[in-house]
């Protein structure tokens, strides 16, 4: 797995619950999502309800679990946990339904995963508070409609698009998540290196900041990497000169790339002068599968301006040359 990946990797699961955040003021960054957040929690414990259900869509590591803790949190309410693959029937879904609590919050992660007739159960229970069961089969098979106790559905996913109409309608609150800022990011850093009691001073901080890629996840895992590594090379500080050193070590680049990536914008510039090349050009040049450029590598490098999607194919752009110290032609 590369070290820069931000998808929740085994070394991430001692740290993260550690790291997150109880609080809604704790959450650093995202303001927009959580002034929104804000209004809806303060409003429905004022009328004693429960909160709306709420959808959070972006990409990995941004926060959507955190903030679906700090939501049960404030609501003072439980959380319970579900993702949209490990539901396969809707008997399951509707026994998880089911056995809620009075105002629990359920959080179902990866819900454009659920299948159809999985989803099928969330309908009802999310509009009316209540799910049908066909009791019986064949000629004397009748749907009798089970009451539930008010909750609040949380819905996490990374692909918004992925969503069916009718589910997505029956979210009242939808926020998507941006990349944060690297100082949004240098802050979230200081505030773990706390926790992690390990001493970190602005620049370091900066440093492992924007090699994070606008993820706070990335940031914690670049953190615990270069606090190991202060800790058996240095006098456990971290500093700039350390995350650098360590950073360099680990081959994530200023940018936050790796080798792979540095290797797919290489090649672009020698062997296709930068463009425009097919997708699958790219792929057999250097040896990786297309849809794992496409899915994996290429979002963060379009982002960030150095690829750029052509009608011909792809471009590398003026960032990109600037980046490995060449002059474009
Ligand atoms: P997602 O559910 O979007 O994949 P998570 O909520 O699991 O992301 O967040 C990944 C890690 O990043 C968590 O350990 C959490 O501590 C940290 N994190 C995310 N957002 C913030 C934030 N706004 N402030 C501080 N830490 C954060």
């Amino acid at each position: 797995k590369r070290v820069i990946t931000t998808e929740l990797i085994e070394e991430d699961y001692k740290i993260e619950n550690s790291l997150r955040p109880k609080l809604l003021k704790d959450y650093i960054g995202q303001t927009k999502a959580k002034s929104n957040l804000k209004i809806y929690i303060e409003a429905a414990k004022q009328r004693k309800e429960s909160l709306d259900h709420v959808l959070f869509y972006g990409p990995p590591g941004l926060g959507k679990t955190t903030l679906a803790g700090i939501i049960a949190n404030e609501m003072d309410v439980n959380m319970k946990i579900t993702s949209g693959p490990a539901i396969e029937k809707p008997g399951e879904m509707a026994a998880i339904l089911n056995n809620l609590q009075e105002g629990d919050l359920l959080f179902v992660d990866e819900i454009h995963r659920l299948n159809r007739q999985v989803e099928e159960v969330l309908y009802p229970a999310m509009e009316d508070f209540a799910i049908d069961i066909v009791i019986g089969k064949g000629a004397s098979a009748r749907s009798i409609r089970l009451d539930l106790p008010k909750f609040t559905l949380v819905g996490a996913t990374t692909r918004a698009g992925m969503l069916t109409a009718p589910l997505r309608d029956r979210f009242g609150v939808v926020n998507r998540l941006e990349f944060y800022t690297t100082e949004e990011l240098k802050e979230i850093i200081i505030r773990s290196a706390g926790l992690f009691k390990v001493y970190i001073d602005e620049q370091g901080a900066g440093e492992i900041a924007r090699r994070s890629r606008g993820t706070p996840r990335l940031a914690n895992r670049l953190l615990k990497r270069v606090r190991d590594f202060a800790q058996v090379k240095y006098d456990g500080k971290i500093t700039e000169e350390v995350a650098k050193f360590a950073l360099d070590l680990l081959e994530v680049d200023k940018l936050g790339l790796d080798n792979i990536d540095r290797d797919i914008l290489v090649t672009m510039i020698e062997k296709f002068s930068g463009g425009p090349v097919g997708l699958d050009t790219i792929a057999a040049a250097i040896g990786e599968d297309s849809g794992t450029i496409e899915d994996v590598y290429e979002p963060y490098l379009i982002q960030n301006g150095l690829i750029m999607r052509t009608p011909r194919g792809r471009v590398v752009t003026d960032i990109t040359y600037k980046h490995f110290g060449l002059i474009q032609p």
